[in-house]
């Protein structure tokens, strides 16, 4: 479409700033086509320069008297994201309450200068006769391609030959390709074949023969994978991308931690060899934009990643398996707060995709919609081999401390099992879920607890580096001499974190080859998969570490599972306390006895007959659920209502209380006596950085009228209360 002389163009932008609404901008008159949509373009916002994203190239002049400024350049070359991903872009937007700008930064790869990556050329076509004979460099250069193999690093050409790789992309003969990291998919040790996987069980056919009708049908469905660890699961969600990528469409198979899987990705890169490419964090801006443009080319059609995955670019989604879908990982912890598994639905349903979501102990809003008939609930019975779950052993800690008068970290029950493991030369795992040598310093004297200066939280001893910590937010300093309080000299380490485990453990086993692994010692890149590895080869025999050793690896030969204070989390101020608790003990247990020899595991607490605690013990998820979801019932909770967490956060005291109230009056004037309002009060961590924080939780039935509800009140309230002090949280994991 031709611009009309002398008439002026508008397009609305998605900015991303926490503005729930686009802007509007003028189309400068020299652009010859108007821009598109989803188009990258820089415009002014105040002050700044900002990049944004062309959400309708074209609308109406905006009524009334306000200048519109005009956009000021478009950025030539910016990843954009398809139409799809635009759609789900904006269902994050409504449904999470921020604005459709950082909803699109969210999915969109990272800003990398362009030229900075590193590209390759490769032949495409072999027609070189259509060369006109004075094209005297493409020729050579096509020569140059033809020794070399088809292939060229960019970096390897001078200019003039650059130039011609330009002409002979024009002619498409060779393609730039940009050149992405580590993904297995260019593994060059990758198999040329893919390598068949083992025989599916007889439990693994059962399900599959449910499965594979649905892939070929093509039509929308969910399903959830249900059974214990070390079923099997794995081997289900590989056939079903294999079956799905056999019919031709693309697959995105979501993991709680990259970290976690290196096996996993062993296993897809032989299996899928060149097919597959990952996408997480951790990966730098330029590997994650490399290999954001090899999915959006339709180069790999498996892609393999953490939530932000959701947002590959593939064409023709046909599956999306969400493993371990209770993970919490898969919510974001910083707006947008989506959750990847739940976005999984949302992304399947409009490309008429299945979802396979996997889990031995699903999330409460999980097993409820499979119980709802909402999503078809497959059972994976029993173990691969029929391997039998461990047993489960409860040591009551209050015995413990009756018989030697003192807190024992490890109890004598523990200490004889991981002897005898570790003499069988066998390995063990002894989960302590709080990091750093002391939890807290206490002064026995007036009672003050060392705090941290900027939250309202002790400091976390760690011995190790001797230095206090905060880990809210990461303020360090040195262990003080005496008490702010009372100058008392005397104080005591209370609490024992999963350092002074480690060093209790290496007192009563002297000649076994013990490790940890937690936040503080996996902070190097690469040294989570390093240990990890090193725990598979046998070199080391106890791994003692927070919930990070609880998930998903597949050791073989781990034999015994050490549990300490396993009742600790069930205290906290939190309605999913339980059901925490319930998936770290069952995961950690599942770890135990996955070779040849039975698992034992022993769980240490000082209440050991509390029925979250029992049940684990007896991995007895249905049971569980059944009390827990009475007790969300009575009480109104998720998932038998929709939450929204709302905290309003202000380095003065009295604004954010009075910032809060208005929220809450504005809150209450939304469908009235339809809303739960919990608050305003002070939130479970009533300072952070510096900031004070008063929490909101709004509750009622509906999701959809939840949101409604919490958006019109937020609009009420503009200009009043500054949107970027209020943290939006919808259907959050947790209300700490
Ligand atoms: P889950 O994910 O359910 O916890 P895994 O997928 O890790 O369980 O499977 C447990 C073990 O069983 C793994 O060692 C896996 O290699 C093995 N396994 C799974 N399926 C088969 C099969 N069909 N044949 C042989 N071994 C299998
Ligand atoms: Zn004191
Ligand atoms: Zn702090």
């Amino acid at each position: 479409m031709k611009p009309e002389p002398g008439v002026p163009r508008y397009a609305s932008i998605a900015v991303p700033i926490p503005l729930r609404r686009e802007l509007t901008y003028r189309v400068p008159e020299d652009w010859q086509d108007p821009p598109a949509t989803g188009e990258r373009v820089r415009v002014p916002l105040g002050s700044r320069q900002v990049v944004a994203t062309v959400v309708e190239p074209t609308v109406p002049e905006p009524a009334g008297d306000i200048r519109v400024k005009p956009i000021t350049e478009r950025i030539a070359g910016a990843p954009m994201l398809p139409s799809e991903l635009l759609e789900l872009t904006r269902f994050v937007a409504d449904y999470y309450l921020c604005s459709w700008g950082e909803a699109i930064e969210t999915a969109l790869p990272p800003q990398v200068p362009s030229g900075r990556l590193r590209r390759r050329v490769v032949r495409t076509g072999v027609a070189r006769s259509e060369l006109p004979a004075r094209a005297v460099r493409q020729v050579a250069l096509l020569e140059r391609l033809e020794t070399s193999g088809g292939v060229l690093g960019w970096d390897r050409l001078d200019e003039p030959a650059r130039r011609a790789v330009q002409g002979l992309v024009k002619r498409g003969l060779v393609a730039v390709e940009v050149i992405s990291g580590d993904s297995p998919g260019d593994d060059p040790g990758a198999a040329p074949h893919a390598e068949p996987g083992p025989r599916p069980t007889a439990a693994q056919e059962a399900v599959l023969d449910e499965l594979f009708p649905a892939i070929d049908g093509g039509a929308f469905e969910t399903f959830l994978l249900y059974g214990s660890t070390g079923s099997g699961k794995t081997e289900v969600y590989l056939r079903a991308a294999e079956r799905t990528l056999a019919a031709g469409r693309s697959v995105i198979y979501l993991v709680p931690e990259i970290g976690l899987t290196p096996l996993l990705l062993n296993t897809i890169s032989r299996r899928f060899p060149g097919q597959a490419v990952v996408m997480h964090s951790a990966l730098s801006p330029r590997e994650r934009l490399a290999a954001w443009r090899r999915v959006r080319r339709g180069d790999a059609r498996l892609v393999i990643g953490t939530r932000s995955a959701i947002f590959a670019p593939v064409r023709n989604l046909g599956l999306v398996v969400v493993d371990e879908e209770q993970d919490t990982s898969y919510k974001q912890d910083e707006t947008p707060r989506y959750n990847g598994r739940d976005l999984a639905v949302v992304r399947a349903r409009s490309a008429q995709g299945i979802v396979l979501m996997g889990s031995a102990t699903p999330a409460l809003e999980t097993f409820r919609h499979a119980r709802a008939g909402h999503y078809r609930l497959l059972r994976l019975g029993g173990r691969v081999a029929s391997r039998p779950l461990a047993e489960v052993v409860r040591v009551d800690m209050r015995e413990t401390y009756k018989a030697s008068g003192e807190i024992e970290i490890l109890s004598p029950e523990l200490i004889a099992e991981l002897r005898a493991c570790v003499e069988r030369g066998d390995q063990a795992l002894v989960l302590r879920n709080r990091r750093g040598w002391a939890v807290a310093l206490l002064c026995p004297t007036c009672g003050e607890r060392v705090q941290c200066p900027r939250c309202s939280l002790t400091l976390t001893w760690h011995r190790s580096v001797a230095r206090l910590r905060c880990h809210a937010c990461g303020f360090e300093t040195k262990k003080p001499t005496a008490c702010s309080r009372c100058g008392s000299e005397d104080l005591k380490e209370i609490g024992q974190g999963s350092e002074q485990v480690e060093d209790r453990l290496a007192q009563v086993l002297p000649d076994a080859r013990i490790e940890r692994m937690d936040r503080d010692t996996v902070r190097r890149r690469g040294a989570h998969e390093a240990l990890l590895r090193r725990f598979d080869a046998g070199e080391i025999d106890v791994l003692v570490g927070t919930q990070m050793i609880a998930k998903g690896h597949d050791f073989h030969r781990v034999t015994v599972v050490g549990v300490l204070s396993a009742d600790q989390s069930l205290g906290l101020p939190d309605f999913r306390a339980g059901e925490r608790t319930f998936q770290l003990l069952t995961q950690v247990a599942g770890r135990a006895g996955r070779g040849d020899r039975a698992g034992r595991v022993i769980v240490q607490a000082f209440d050991p007959e509390h029925p979250v605690i029992r049940l684990a013990a007896e991995q007895d998820y249905e049971h569980f659920y059944e009390r827990e979801i009475r007790y969300r019932s009575t009480l109104r909770y998720p998932p038998v209502a929709a939450l929204v967490n709302l905290i309003v956060r202000d380095t003065d005291e009295l604004r954010c209380r009075t910032w809060a109230k208005s929220l809450a009056d504005a809150l209450r004037r939304q469908e009235p006596g339809r809303l739960i309002l919990a608050g305003p009060g002070p939130a479970p961590v009533e300072r952070i950085k510096n900031r004070w924080r008063q929490q909101i939780l709004v509750r009622t039935a509906g999701r959809r009228r939840l949101v409604r509800a919490v958006d019109a009140a937020l609009d009420e309230i503009e200009g009043v209360v500054p949107r970027r002090a209020i943290q939006i949280d919808v259907d959050p994991l947790s209300v700490l």
